[in-house]
């Protein structure tokens, strides 16, 4: 199954992504995580990507698209992704579109998480992730059993996005109207666009998002 997780930056798309994955065992491809890894390694693609991430506008759709050929070529691709963060243009969903058809493979559905963008800078303000397995926590929405102690692989190193500070959320919020909300009409087109309420809460959110999977 492939199926898109489609919402403003701070809807959620991480944590229900995680969490399809760790009960669907569906690899969860999550394009921003990827270009912050190359960030971190220093790569060619790394170095291209720093700047515009720190300033909230998009990478080039050429080495996004590429990006994600390459990782759903990958054997733990085998059962399907979750594409997190991917497309965010018309060029890149049409890109998606062609590099599908040319792999045999089949978008299955596109999830679009609603939100109000009051509610997302104190999201995004607020999250955090642990620095060794990647888990995704928020100050008040998500805090971890104990505290200062990941709950999922005991770690107590956290880490904090860099463009997750208010000034470029506003940025990373006009990329997503501009850019990436076309793309709804684009699926709905097709239909397979669904939607689930991305303002309730977690565990809603998961099972509005487990109730899509199961009617398709
Ligand atoms: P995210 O973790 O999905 O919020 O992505 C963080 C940043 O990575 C975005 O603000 C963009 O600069 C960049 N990025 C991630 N995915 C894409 C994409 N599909 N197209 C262009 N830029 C992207």
């Amino acid at each position: 199954m492939i199926l898109i997780l489609l919402g403003a930056p701070g809807a959620g798309k991480g944590t229900q992504a995680q969490r399809l994955q760790d009960k669907h065992g569906i690899v969860q491809l999550s394009t921003g995580d990827m270009l912050r890894a190359a960030v971190k390694a220093g790569t060619e693609i790394g170095l291209k990507a720093k700047a515009v991430m720190e300033r909230g506008e998009l990478v080039s759709d050429d080495i996004m698209t590429g990006i994600i050929s390459d990782r759903l070529d990958q054997p733990d691709c085998e059962k399907g992704a979750i594409l997190d963060g991917f497309p965010r243009t018309e060029a890149q969903a049409e890109a998606l579109d062609k590099m599908l058809a040319e792999k045999n493979l089949s978008l299955n559905v596109v999830i679009e998480m609603k939100t109000d963008d009051e509610v997302l800078v104190e999201r995004i303000t607020g999250r955090y992730t642990c620095a060794n397995c990647g888990a995704g926590y928020h100050d008040t929405f998500l805090k971890p059993a104990k505290e200062g102690v990941c709950d999922k692989c005991g770690g107590t190193e956290f880490s904090r996005r860099s463009d997750d500070k208010a000034e470029t959320v506003k940025s990373r919020l006009e990329a997503y109207h501009k850019q990436t909300a076309p793309l709804l009409p684009y699926y709905r087109e097709k239909g397979i666009l669904k939607q689930v309420d991305g303002m309730a809460e977690i565990d809603e959110v998961t099972r509005q998002i487990e109730g899509v999977i199961s009617s398709i």
